[in-house]
């Protein structure tokens, strides 16, 4: 399915002009396609066959209540990071019993919240965090259900700030040192209940290399602790990288198609039969976490063009959304193609493309060759999905951008634009 592509020289989504949206209400916006969504997690569901998996969106990736209940509406569980996401997945109608709850430092307040929202299971990262959990849950007079997430050490070959699944890294807990673990918290830790293990090695992962080598490495340590401790579940994490690059030429803008190491594409279909094979006798229920594969290709962030500047040495695009609208640029070197929403034919030029925020890392491409677009003229930033709404702040008194849902020949404003009244209430 081919989700943002150009029909008469308009770019669309779905069977919505572009520049309608740019035009009824203003930018920066970002759109979605609604049938992407579903059709990423479709396709990663027949992936994986007959496996006994479920899948659970990561929410941090995109937690607009509109995306969360298509996802919901699905029967998909959801991964959550904080009591904000869990507020949001129940307000989005998604069933807290299909949660888990993953990240370094769950506060008492959001682990009671959790707990009395009885979610699947709490993915923990350290042993004084599996022990504060036993004391908060004994206080409740319940039993926390856990999983521990294993840092299996595995080099996932992603940029260093999305990379997890190394020693050095803040998450997880060493390899070696999870046995021991489960062995002292079920004798010392009577208000948890050992429900799974977990894993995670990084983001943006376009090769199934380091996911086939953290579950084969893992895989043992999976069989002894359902053997030992009768663990029902082995979460495998997230991961699933997309296209970034040429996302629109190669028409693979709904889908994930990354590069694995001999530069051959590979795609979710091939995801699936590589892991599943080596998961199929593990007699667990697999979990997996996907955020990006599912919304990253789903959405873009319409900008327009305010003004150009032609230097000594370069040429700037100054554009009206910034960095506090989609930092991945700035974050982590991502990328994003730049797409006018009326189709350009004429020769490409070099330009920098910049918003207005007083940071020189505020720029969204650097000597990059594009369509020679002209202030006035809107463009769009593909593959801005995930990470880009969900990291939005108000940096420079900016309003954060609104949020519109395109299904089919239809489209919704699913959150609408902040005003400055909104900026400053509460203070
Ligand atoms: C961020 C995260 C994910 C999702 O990662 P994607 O690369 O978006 O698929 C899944 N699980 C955990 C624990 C995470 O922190």
């Amino acid at each position: 399915m081919h989700a943002f592509s150009y029909k008469n020289g308009q770019l669309h989504c779905e069977d919505v002009a572009l520049q309608g949206l740019a035009d009824t209400y203003g930018t920066p916006t970002y759109v979605y396609s609604a049938n992407t969504i579903l059709d990423h997690f479709r396709r990663l569901h027949l992936a994986l066959g007959d496996l006994d998996h479920e899948i659970a969106f990561a929410v941090k990736a995109n937690s607009n209540l509109s995306v969360l209940r298509i996802l919901a509406d699905e029967g998909a569980g959801f991964d959550i990071v904080s009591g904000g996401e869990l507020f949001r997945v129940i307000k989005a109608g998604g069933n807290p019993q299909q949660c888990t709850f993953a990240g370094v430092g769950k506060t008492r307040e959001e682990i009671i919240y959790a707990l009395q929202h009885q979610i699947y299971s709490f993915n923990v990262e350290s042993e004084s965090e599996l022990r504060y959990l036993n004391e908060v849950a004994g206080e409740l007079g319940v039993i926390a259900p856990a999983a521990v997430r294993v840092n299996p050490n595995i080099d996932a070959k992603t940029h260093k700030y999305i990379s997890t699944g190394k020693s050095e890294n803040k998450f997880g807990i060493d390899f070696e040192a999870i046995i021991d673990l489960y062995d002292r918290a079920s004798r010392e830790l009577p208000n948890i209940r050992l429900r799974g293990l977990q894993m995670h090695i990084g983001s943006q992962l376009t090769s199934v290399k380091p996911f086939m080598e953290a579950v084969e490495k893992v895989k043992p340590l999976a069989l002894a602790l359902k053997e030992k401790h009768n663990i029902e579940f082995w979460s495998i994490g997230g991961g699933i990288g997309i296209v970034y690059h040429d996302s629109l030429a190669s028409g693979a803008v709904s889908w994930w198609d990354g590069q694995d190491a001999e530069s051959k594409p590979l795609t979710i279909e091939e995801y699936g039969a590589a892991v599943v094979p080596l998961l199929q006798d593990v007699g667990l229920k697999i979990l997996l976490e996907p955020g990006r594969y599912i919304v990253g290709n789903a959405g873009v962030l319409l900008t327009k063009c305010l003004y150009e500047k032609k230097g000594s040495a370069k040429t700037f695009k100054i554009v009206d959304a910034g960095m506090n609208d989609l930092i991945r640029p700035a974050l982590y070197e991502g990328h994003h193609e730049i797409a006018p929403l009326q189709e350009h034919k004429g020769d490409l030029v070099k330009a920098d493309v910049v918003g207005p925020i007083c940071e020189s890392g505020d720029f969204f491409c650097q000597d990059r060759e594009m369509p020679d677009f002209q202030p006035g003229e809107s463009i769009a930033l593909l593959s801005a999905g995930a990470y880009g709404f969900v990291m939005a702040s108000n940096y420079n008194s900016r309003p954060l951008p609104a949020e519109i849902l395109v299904d089919g020949a239809t489209h919704r404003v699913v959150r609408k634009r902040q005003t400055l009244e909104d900026i400053i209430a509460g203070e």
